[in-house]
This record gives structure tokens, sequence and C-alpha cells, in this order.
């Protein structure tokens, strides 16, 4: 197979538009799509090839000296990765937060790839820099339903912002956080701020011999990368147990007042809208009272959950969401957008000139350029895509999809609980779940002999984490796993498997299905039959 000619002129095709639904380049199109769209019909997760295997489609190093056609090179990416990625559209898809897209997305890829937007700079984006402030502007008023004057003013003040777009959850956590230390260690007359003059000379400054964030054990990784990355330390990170699954408000006050009196400062509380491993809401209206009480900033993080507030029913579950300084929202979980969709969203339109950043080629001080204030430079326009989802979807269609994923979840808990052979940890608050395989007679003689209770639960972590890696290689359906300290077991960490639902093809079919092939696999292990025959139902 000769490849591509090496030459300015065949480099100089490969940049002309197409003709006509005819040319080359349009039947290649065609034929990407019609093989995508072949792979995301299919009810199948993933091949069961190995990584090792796949890996040896990956193994050569150097670039490529000759150009390969397109055409060529696209049957290698049909061959080797479309055919060995994970089918995140798949009904059977329900361990993570990653999921289905509304077709509509496909299309407008190919319109946001065309236009080649970078919305870091008004110069370069036009339009899509009011677009992406109008969103920001929606998701505020959805938490925090300001008045219209308020918004009036507010939307397109080059002086402003009401949040910041960014690529993800951790980008929005870090620029909550970046934005709550400036202000804790703002400019005097002594000192030109912590902006300027550095964190070491900050809490020299104002007298603190640290600076803390205070978190569940629940929270998010991105805190913890955050507390890093601003300088404060990953120990500065106070995580509070849980057993419980929500942070108690009683036990971050005194968390928060102890290490206050020892001379340090705490930065923030982030209370969590959803966690990211059985979607709790911690109890927002307390912890802005706490927050109010150590006189630091509160930030909720709402990545995952935050859409619920589409929801009438459901989002009254974040009643005090509208009382945090700051707010991180992800598009691309419970929205429905393609990934690369977060956003922070600060209450008070001046907080984000904490961070404010001037250049002189770019970034002019008064221009409405978004770049001045984010944390990252040059950024497509994803936020058409968010644009796009509110209008097609409307407030009432994003509920519907809520309500409907919430009301899902909790018919799993029911199938769950119904079976003998499975016990539910964590009851869905929102649309996830946690549960696990426990053989009736184990649940029983644990029941009666709860001081068995954590020897058992070691063999049944490892009869779990083998079930959960039988049914992941066969590739049919996904439901994750995790670890979790339970109230119930005294607070052991116990291994569980954990269910998103978010597709919303999913049906009560699929979730009895992946029960059955959980039991199947189950019953063909050593560890069942070992545990079956040494625990014997009571008679
Ligand atoms: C997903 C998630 C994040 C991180 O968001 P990314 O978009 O993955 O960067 C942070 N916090 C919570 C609660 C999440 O669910």
């Amino acid at each position: 197979m000769g490849g591509a000619e090496v030459s300015l002129e065949h480099l100089y095709k490969v940049f002309t538009m197409p003709e006509g639904k005819s040319s080359k380049l349009a039947q290649i199109e065609q034929h990407l799509s019609d093989n995508l769209a072949g792979f995301l019909s299919q009810h199948v997760v993933t091949s069961v090839k190995s990584l090792e295997q796949i890996e040896k489609n990956f193994a050569e190093y150097a670039v490529p000296e000759q150009p390969e056609f397109v055409s060529q090179h696209a049957a290698n990416l049909l061959d080797k990765l479309v055919a060995n990625s994970v089918n995140t559209y798949s009904p059977t898809f329900i361990g993570h937060m990653t999921s289905a897209l509304p077709y509509f997305h496909l299309p407008l890829a190919k319109l946001l790839v065309g236009l080649n937007q970078n919305l870091v700079k008004i110069e370069t984006s036009k339009a899509f820099t009011p677009l992406e402030r109008q969103v920001l502007g929606m998701m505020h008023e959805l938490v925090y339903g300001q008045s219209s004057d308020f918004y009036g003013t507010y939307l397109h003040s080059a002086n402003h912002a009401l949040g910041a777009f960014c690529s993800g959850g951790t980008i929005a956590n870090v620029t909550a956080l970046w934005v709550a230390r400036n202000k804790a260690l703002p400019a005097t007359a002594q000192f030109r701020g912590v902006a300027y003059e550095g964190f070491a000379a900050g809490l020299q400054h104002y007298g603190y011999k640290k600076m803390g964030v205070l978190s569940s054990k629940r929270g998010h990784y991105s805190l913890s990368k955050s507390v890093d990355l601003l300088g404060l330390g990953r120990e500065q990170l106070l995580t509070i147990d849980c057993p419980t699954q929500r942070l108690s408000a009683e036990k971050a006050l005194s968390v928060g007042k102890q290490y206050q009196n020892e001379g340090n400062k705490i930065l923030a509380i982030v209370g969590i809208a959803g966690t990211t491993e059985t979607g709790h809401v911690d109890p927002l209206d307390e912890l802005a009272d706490v927050a109010q009480e150590l006189g630091c900033h509160f930030h909720v993080d709402a990545a995952w959950g935050g859409a619920t507030l589409f929801s009438r029913t459901y989002g009254k579950l974040l009643k005090g969401i509208e009382r945090a300084d700051s707010v991180t929202l992800d598009a691309h979980k419970q929205m429905y957008v393609p990934m690369g969709a977060g956003m922070v969203l600060f209450k008070d339109p001046n907080d984000s000139n904490a961070v404010r950043h001037h250049a002189n080629y770019i970034l002019r001080a008064g221009s409405k350029d978004l770049g001045a204030t984010t944390l990252e430079g040059s950024r497509n326009g994803m936020a058409m895509m968010v644009y796009a989802s509110l209008h097609i979807f409307g407030r009432q269609g994003y509920e519907l999809l809520i309500n409907q994923s919430i009301e899902k979840a909790k018919t799993f808990a029911r199938m769950i609980q119904s079976n003998p052979d499975f016990e539910l940890i964590t009851a869905p608050i929102l649309s996830l779940l946690t549960y696990r395989v426990n053989p009736e007679a184990l649940q029983d003689k644990i029941n009666r002999m709860p001081q068995l209770a954590s020897a058992l639960n070691l063999e049944l972590d490892q009869l779990n984490v083998s079930i959960q890696k039988q049914q992941r290689e066969a590739g049919k359906s996904f439901v994750s796993r995790t670890r979790l300290q339970t109230e119930k077991y005294n607070s052991q960490s116990i291994t569980v498997f954990r269910v998103v639902i978010a597709n919303p093809l999913t049906t009560e079919l699929d979730l009895q299905n992946i029960l059955n092939e959980q039991l199947t696999i189950a019953h063909k292990t050593k560890m069942w039959q070992k545990l079956c025959a040494k625990h014997k139902k009571a008679e």
C-alpha cells in the first residue's frame, strides 16, 4: 500500500473544502458516520479484547514519516480505536456519570469544530461570547433566582461575570477556591494581595498559620488537587467522616472552630449536592449557617447533582444552594451535553474580579474578553451545546428527564431489595445507588450475630470485586464499584456496586438482566460456594 504524496499541492487539498456530495471526503464522512451509528446501536458495552491486546495496536513510537490518505487513516481509526472503545450509549452501561447523548449533538459538533471559535477573546469569538454569558446567566438564575434588574445589569457587563465556563467540574472547583483564596487574603495599604505577593506573604500578613478547606470524606478528589495547586497543601483539606453519607453541620462547625482557635483560617466549606459515590446531598442550608459563623466562603459542588434544580419536585432536595457564594455545575453530566462543559457560578458578580488578569496584546482592560477571568486560556464554544440543549429540552423537558432517572433508580432499589441475595447499601436520593451481592444465608447470619459482620464483610468484598470484574470483562453490561464506610457496619469500609441511572433508554428489563447476570456470575465463583456451604441458612 503506497502512502499519500509528500507535496504542498497534496497538503493544500487537505485544507480545501471538498466539492459536492460525491467527493472523496464526503464519502469518507458518510462511511464514518454509518460505522459510528452501527457501533452505538449495539447492545454491548465493549469488545472482549483485553487492554494488553489493544495496546499492541498502539505500540509504534516514532512519528510516521509518510503522509497517509484520509480514507486509509479513517479505516485505521475504525478498526483500532472505535471498535475497541466503550459504548457509553448502551442502555446496560449504568456505572458512570458519562452516558448516551441526544443525537442532535452530532451535527452541532460539526458546527462547533467547523467554526473553531476561541472564547478566550472577543476577536476570535464575537457572538459566541454573549452566548456564553447568557448561558451562565440562565444557570445563575436557576440557582440564585435574582431579579430581572440584576440580570439586566450584570449579564453582559464588561466589569463583572456571573460565572466562568470551563472544561469541567475540576477546573470549576479550582476556580471557585482560587476566587475564595484571593478574597480571603486581599490587598491592604501595606500588602498588595495574595495574587501579587504570594501565599506565604499572605499568611504572614494576616497572621494565619495555615489555611484549610472543610468538606466531607465524600468530597471529590478535585478538591484535593485544588488545595495542592493553590498552595494550601493537601493536608489542609479537612475531610470529615460521614458514615451517613452527609456532612454533619455540627461536626463541621466544631472542626472549623478548633482549627481557627489554633491560629489557622478556614478558607471555605464545600457542601456537595450529589456526591460522586452515593449521590447524597449535604445539608446545604445548615452548612451555609456554619460558613457564616466561621466567616468563610461557602462553595457547593453540584457538578453532577445541580441539574436536579430543573425538577420542581426533586430540586427542593438542594435547598440552601442559593446561599452558596459559588456553585460548580457540569453540563456534561445530567444535562446530556458532550464532555468539556463545566461551569462555576458566583453569587456576587464582583467575585470574578478577584482573579482578573490583563495582558497587553490580549485581554485589554475594559474588554469583554472572557479569558480575563477564566483559568483556562484557549477554549472552544462548548457553551453553544448547553445553549442548544436548554432550548431544545427546555426546563420542562429536563424536569422529565431528571424525574424519570430518579424514579427509575428507586424502582431498581426495590428490585434489589426484593431479591434475598442482594443487599441495598445506599438507597437513591438522586439517581445513584449502591448495593452488593450478599447471599441470603449470610445476611441472615449477620442479622443474628452482628459481631461476625466485620470478618464476613472481608469475604463479601472479595466476592463482589470478582463479580464486578467478570461482568465488566464479559462486556455486555457495566456497573462500577467503590468502597464505602457505612453506618450499618459501624463505619467499616465495604466494597459495593455503584449504579448511576442516566440513559433515558435504560429499561426495567435491562436492570433485571443486569441483576440476573450478576447472580449467574456469583453462583459460578468458588467464593459463593464456600460462603454458602459454611453459613447454611438457620432452621
Ligand atoms: C464529576 C465531578 C467532579 C469533577 O468534574 P470533571 O468534569 O470530571 O472535572 C467534581 N465534583 C463532583 C461532585 C463530580 O461529580
